[in-house]
């Protein structure tokens, strides 16, 4: 994203639009960028610094840490700041830089597809945002059910009264 400096009026500019999403050259496979990187700016000359401030946003495809879906996550950075001293014959300001870092450090740290994923069922992988197994009800209370088991005498009899017996 390039400014032009010349003729900059003293009341400020805004800027609007968006840069391909190619300026942000990452080859992180845990991030997929397929959407442009959008900005809606605005940009003030103050003496010999040319001060730009607004909001950065994009999408980043990302793979669930919990559950292992694929998802699209919003990127933003509402706080994009650059100050920056110009030259009187510098024509052009380019941010492409900025952008790209800024971006670049809002991206999310072990993703998730949404913020109360439920994620996989540890025992038997179940997804639990789809729908709930038993293994958990299991876990949960290894009491009447397994008892009545055990006294049967089924094979597992034996190590159900450890596990119990332990608790
Ligand atoms: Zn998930
Ligand atoms: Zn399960």
């Amino acid at each position: 994203m390039k400014i032009n400096l010349r003729n900059f009026p003293a009341e400020g500019r805004d800027f609007e639009g968006e840069d391909p999403v190619e300026i942000l050259d990452v080859s992180d496979p845990e991030y997929r960028f397929e959407s442009p990187v959008n900005y809606r700016l605005h940009g003030q000359v103050l003496g010999h610094a040319l001060v730009v401030t607004g909001r950065v946003w994009t999408c980043v495809g990302i793979t669930c840490v919990r559950c292992l879906k694929d998802a699209e996550r919003p990127v933003e950075v509402r706080d994009f700041v650059v100050h920056r001293e110009i030259e009187t014959t510098e024509d052009f300001a380019d941010l492409t830089e900025n952008l790209r870092e800024d971006i670049l450090l809002a991206l999310p740290q072990n993703p998730l597809c949404s913020k109360d994923c439920r994620g996989l069922c540890p025992v038997c992988g179940q997804d639990l945002n789809e729908r709930t197994c038993s293994c958990a009800k299991q876990a949960a209370s290894p009491g009447s059910k397994r008892v009545e088991a055990g006294s049967t005498g089924t094979p597992w009899s034996a190590l159900d009264r450890i596990k119990i017996a332990r608790k």
